[in-house]
């Protein structure tokens, strides 16, 4: 059996398609720009980040910075001890985190890097 809608809820659904499509159209605009302004603001957290792993890796070699061989956090003895920064430009600021601290850090851990 077909069914057919009634004519004039035909008009609404076309007019509220309609207005659908415009709105998505409107929002995919919206993400677009948005998209890009994260990866630009990505980009340049990246090159800071970048920036202040160097001078930690090169403080490193001059024994500056002394790697230790347990989590700062959790107190794990590995040999994957990461150098988190808590805040880039302080590149001799460093955490001294195991891996599963340091993720812990980038998500739950709040604005950390
Ligand atoms: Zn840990
Ligand atoms: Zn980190």
């Amino acid at each position: 059996m077909k069914v057919r809608m009634p004519l004039c809820k035909e008009k609404e659904m076309k007019k509220w398609q309609k207005k659908y499509k415009l709105k998505m159209k409107a929002e995919g605009k919206y993400n677009r720009g948005n998209r890009a302004a994260q990866s630009a603001r990505y980009r340049q957290v990246r090159r800071i980040a970048v920036h202040a792993q160097r001078i930690a890796g090169y403080a490193r070699k001059k024994g500056i910075l002394v790697k230790p061989e347990v989590c700062s956090i959790c107190g794990i003895k590995t040999n994957t001890i990461h150098a988190h920064h808590a805040d880039y430009m302080k590149p001799l600021d460093v955490t001294w985190v195991c891996q599963f601290c340091h993720n812990w850090l980038h998500t739950i851990g709040g604005d950390a890097k």
